[in-house]
């Protein structure tokens, strides 16, 4: 089934002419017909627009055009802008919003030749860790569809996992990238901050947050971050670092590359079943001729802490322009005063609200020292712990959550515990350092995927996929698809 291809695959056969961008694109449409009903991986999309899409890619392919994604669909979080598309954060105070332009991420799609198709479900605000923040109601893990399927970028894991999509787009501030395609079984990639322009990606943090593919093997992850990647005028924090062929790097061979181990990971809350898988993939990595070193990340525990007071620090200043009066859904009031606090009131869910008044705290008059002060000291050491360990090892390994996908439901009165999901994949953001998540196995009873996750130095995206990819190639995890 052409919906089941991935990048390398399916832009193989259209370039022989063996298939056509209708027909994958048809294939993509049918299959969330079939099964987002149950899925619900989707928000919204608008299989005309495409089919017409695919059609112009084909008229390109016909006329000899080549480009890195012609005829690829593609779907997109629902925090990314697309021009002309419905953008709401899985929020209810976008209202009708619809976006005038389109983010620098989607126009290097578009250019690059994608079909650029659906607006994918996600936490609020990309505010959590199971996609149930969502004011669109629950997206299913396709691997057991009582199961939460990871979040915030529920959706874009999701959609990927059940092969409704070639690939999507998905953002990580904590973890929202990697630990949904973990818990759904697919690959999932942060770039280091800087690598990827923000420029059209509604912020939650801005300091923390980065864009990312969510694929069906590591080698599409490198062609799309290759795609996505540069400076953008727009974007004062990207950097204009070169952006590299990343396919070249991906060679098989990682002899003497060094991989380390931090030993303040094998916490007492991972689950057996991931502490097993984690082993055998360090085996593995062993096997293939990489040298494992034990490191130390001193500053781990302060991670939680510290991500949840700058990420609801900069949340709520940047969730203060959804105030009913430039934008989206308003409810009147007597005054200014009032129609703000209706519409917010009314507009963000629990989560985001929580979020806010938690930030608007550490931010104010007398907290301000003790707590966002304080977090932006402890960060620093948490970046030079990183900094430190990378002058001894090429990267380091860990798991990507404690535990496999949870029931829907689980966690949700319990924000503590949903918090800790990420306690494996928040330093990563912190230390702006880029991170991958690739399969590494399956829980017994049920069948569950497990994630790996591998972080790299700043801008050291080639080795860490070097590294994934190798690792990948001589497993079977990636190749299983759920029964859906
Ligand atoms: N789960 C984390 C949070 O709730 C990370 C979210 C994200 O990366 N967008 O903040």
């Amino acid at each position: 089934m052409l919906n089941q291809f991935t990048i390398s695959e399916l832009t193989a056969r259209l370039a022989s002419r063996e298939v056509s961008a209708r027909d994958a694109t048809q294939a993509c449409l049918d299959q969330v017909a079939r099964v987002d009903g149950r899925l619900h991986a989707f928000i919204s999309h608008n299989p005309a627009d495409a089919l017409a899409q695919a059609e112009a890619a084909d008229r390109e392919i016909a006329a000899g055009v080549t480009k890195p994604l012609l005829g690829v669909p593609i779907a997109i979080k629902d925090v990314l802008a697309v021009k002309n598309q419905p953008l709401n954060c899985a929020s209810k105070i976008l209202g009708d919003f619809i976006s005038p332009y389109d983010a620098t991420v989607i126009e290097k799609l578009k250019a690059a030749g994608a079909i650029v198709f659906g607006r994918l479900n996600m936490d609020e605000f990309a505010m959590g860790s199971s996609t149930e923040n969502s004011a669109f109601g629950l997206t299913r893990n396709p691997w057991d569809m009582t199961c939460i399927p990871g979040g915030s970028s529920g959706g874009s894991a999701a959609a990927v996992a059940a092969d409704e999509c070639i690939a999507s787009l998905g953002s990580d501030t904590g973890g929202s990238i990697r630990q949904p395609a973990a818990l759904c079984g697919c690959v999932g990639l942060k770039p280091t901050y800087g690598r990827v322009s923000r420029y059209g990606l509604v912020a939650f943090a801005s300091s923390l947050d980065q864009i990312g593919p969510f694929t069906k093997d590591v080698r599409d992850s490198a062609t799309l971050l290759g795609v996505l990647s540069g400076l953008d005028p727009r974007d004062s924090t990207s950097v204009p670092q070169p952006v590299p062929d990343y396919t070249k790097s991906l060679t098989g061979d990682i002899r003497g590359l060094k991989l380390g181990l931090p030993k303040e990971y094998m916490i007492g809350g991972l689950a057996p079943e991931v502490k097993a898988a984690v082993d055998a993939a360090v085996k593995k990595f062993q096997e293939l001729g990489a040298e494992i070193v034990e490191i130390s990340l001193p500053h781990t525990d302060y991670a939680v802490a510290t991500y949840y007071i700058i990420a609801t620090a900069e949340a709520s200043a940047n969730l203060a322009r959804f105030d009913g009066i430039r934008y989206g859904a308003r409810v009147d009031g007597a005054d200014p005063i009032e129609l703000y606090s209706r519409t917010r009131g009314a507009g963000f869910g629990p989560e985001v609200k929580r979020r806010i008044i938690l930030g608007t705290y550490v931010l104010s008059s007398g907290y301000h020292d003790a707590y966002y002060l304080h977090a932006q000291k402890v960060r620093t050491l948490i970046r030079n712990d990183f900094l430190k360990a990378f002058e001894h090892v090429d990267a380091i390994v860990t798991p990507t959550t404690p535990t496999a996908a949870f029931k829907a439901g689980e966690k949700s009165d319990d924000p503590l515990q949903m918090y800790l999901s990420d306690i494996f994949t928040i330093s990563c953001n912190l230390a702006g350092i880029c991170g991958v998540s690739v399969p590494c196995g399956f829980t017994q009873n049920p069948r569950l995927p497990l994630g790996l996750q591998l972080l790299g130095k700043p801008f050291g995206e080639e080795s860490l996929l070097r590294l994934a990819h190798a690792y990948e190639q001589s497993t079977p995890w990636h190749k299983e698809k759920p029964a859906i």
